[in-house]
């Protein structure tokens, strides 16, 4: 049992966009803190995924922090949309100009952290089988920071080279005249084969579901732009803080039907040409749960991939026909239809198909043989709680919090959970955090767990627990948002979705993710520390 001396305050588990703005906080608490990252180096998600084409699909200054002015001032965006390695060097320099290296212990993978009632504090074992004792522990584990893997029979036998996106090695790979085949239709694979299509000597491309995507719109910011950004900061950061997706882009409330056909058309053909996630978040609301609404919208989009690949039953493919449009996560994309039209890659269904097992030379399907040099694996992660999974939570009476959530998550406000005092979440399951503009979401996550640490600091108090009730009341308000929404039919990790995870195959959603959006999420943690943290026992 650690001493008063020994313990930290804080302890905050992460080093990436959460755990970074976190750490900041803290440190300008009077408090003894602690930042633990089991990485080599800062930066999470941008650290990881450094494959070709990864690149944000939230406009640049939208994704960066807003809390300090001389940040803003500063930090110059090159690209409307940054490419990985000019994110990852503007996270370096957030953690160079606020000092917060020296206050992360790097390669520090934490297996085991036990609630201590004794002492009120968390024990927390390192895969090194150090033991780090803190009052309180803050997650900022990330949303997707667990990649899964396919299970094909062969994969560890394939003689080429072969990796999921999320551990694209650091030294160049190279691609030019060999045989590339990328596994997966979502977000990453789409950004993946765009870029690398007309680098590799063939590309092939497994899909099992297609997904909608819709142009990303990227271009550099000239000198002049970055002037007239850095003087509109105050007002970007207000309207993202005024839209549900955290974005710049808000809802069109004109409402759907009071429009004719042709009308709603030409406005979906100019958002179309807008960067970012326009045609998603400055769309009409009822495409979101109406579904013949819905059906129009994918009708229109679908016309649009009809247009852009020429083959068109290659085109079909590529149509989904099992989820409307903003069901799942909508990729965005950069000539990624017009990838399909180069003589160099094809398209192979595996839904029809399906892989029986991976080759020492390549990839076999219940059809064919394709022979590869390189596989890419672009199959995701098990989002959200599949983080939290990576580590033994036991909480009060040893529960081990993987089987207080065996059937799915529950919280209070997404930012603690019942049996399991002082743990305090940025981005946990249940907040609004991973469905929106993430910086924007981690952001008043982490002002509202630092007021609550503030007073807990302030006031001497050791021990915060959120109550069991709250706790109900909050699952409930949770599956009411989801509810009123077509997305819950999507089978993606927005809703909880992964086939390599045993129990998702079943079609079993792992978690409900808020669905109310940013501003009305913000008012309900605001109540919640209004009401003078009433729901929260506090001793
Ligand atoms: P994902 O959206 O979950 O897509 C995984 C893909 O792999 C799906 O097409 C899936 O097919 C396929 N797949 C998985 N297991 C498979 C198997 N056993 N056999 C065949 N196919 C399999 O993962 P992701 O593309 O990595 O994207 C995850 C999230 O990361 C995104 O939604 C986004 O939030 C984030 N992301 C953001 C950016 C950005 O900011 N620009 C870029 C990339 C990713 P099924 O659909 O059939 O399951």
């Amino acid at each position: 049992m650690a001493n008063d001396e020994q313990a930290y305050d804080v302890v905050v588990l992460g080093a990436g966009v959460s755990g970074l703005y976190q750490l900041k906080r803290s440190l300008d608490l009077d408090a003894r803190v602690l930042a633990l990252e089991a990485d080599t180096d800062l930066g999470g998600t941008w650290y990881r995924n450094r494959y070709p084409g990864a690149r944000f699909d939230s406009e640049s200054y939208t994704y960066g922090y807003s809390f300090s002015k001389e940040l803003l001032d500063e930090w110059r965006w090159t690209e409307r949309f940054s490419p990985q390695p000019e994110t990852l060097r503007y996270l370096n320099f957030v953690a160079d100009k606020f000092d917060l290296r020296p206050h992360i212990r790097f390669n520090a993978r934490v297996l085991e952290m036990r609630w201590n009632e004794a002492d009120a504090r968390w024990a927390i074992r390192l895969q090194s089988g150090e033991e780090i004792a803190t009052r309180f522990v803050v997650t900022c584990i990330g949303v997707l920071s667990k990649p899964t893997l396919p299970t094909f029979e062969g994969m560890d036998d394939f003689k080429g080279d072969a990796f999921h996106t999320y551990w694209w090695p650091s030294e160049p790979v190279p691609l030019e005249g060999r045989r590339v085949g990328v596994i997966g239709a979502g977000a990453t694979a789409i950004q993946v084969i765009s870029e690398i299509a007309d680098k590799v000597g063939s590309l092939t491309v497994f899909q099992r579901r297609p997904n909608w995507s819709t142009p990303l719109h990227n271009a550099p910011i000239a000198n002049e732009e970055m002037a007239a950004i850095r003087a509109r900061y105050d007002e970007i950061f207000a309207r993202c803080s005024e839209s549900p997706g955290g974005f710049e882009h808000t809802p069109d409330r004109r409402g759907f039907w009071t429009l004719s056909k042709d009308e709603r058309t030409a406005f979906w053909n100019h958002l179309y040409e807008q960067p970012g996630f326009a045609l998603l978040n400055a769309n009409f609301v009822e495409i979101f749960m109406d579904e013949e609404a819905n059906k129009e919208m994918s009708a229109f989009v679908a016309g649009k991939i009809r247009q852009r690949v020429k083959n068109p039953r290659t085109a079909e493919k590529l149509i989904p026909k099992d989820h409307g449009f903003g069901m799942q996560r909508l990729p965005l994309e950069t000539n990624y239809f017009e990838a399909f039209n180069r003589e160099n890659v094809r398209l192979v269904d595996i839904s029809e198909t399906p892989i029986t097992r991976v080759t020492l030379d390549g990839i076999e399907t219940s059809e064919d043989h394709f022979d590869l040099d390189l596989i890419v694996y672009a199959t995701g992660f098990d989002a959200v709680t599949g983080g939290f999974d990576q580590i033994d939570i036991h909480g009060t009476d040893g529960v081990r919090l993987g089987d207080k959530w065996r059937d799915g998550p529950s919280t209070y406000l997404g930012v603690m959970t019942h049996g399991f005092p002082n743990l305090l979440m940025i981005a946990g399951p249940q907040s609004v955090s991973g469905s929106s503009n993430f910086p924007r979401a981690i952001e008043t996550g982490v002002d509202w767990v630092t007021r609550l640490l503030t007073q807990a600091l302030d006031r001497k108090l050791t021990r915060l627990e959120a109550r069991e009730t709250a706790e109900r009341g909050w699952c409930d308000t949770v599956r009411r948002t989801q509810h009123r929404m077509l997305l819950q039919n999507g089978k993606g990790w927005f809703t909880g979705y992964n086939s390599n995870v045993a129990g998702h195959e079943a079609g079993k959603p792992r978690y409900v993710a808020y669905w109310g959006g940013g501003p009305k999420y913000a008012a309900q943690l605001r109540d919640a520390e209004a009401s003078g943290y009433s729901e929260i026992d506090m001793a």
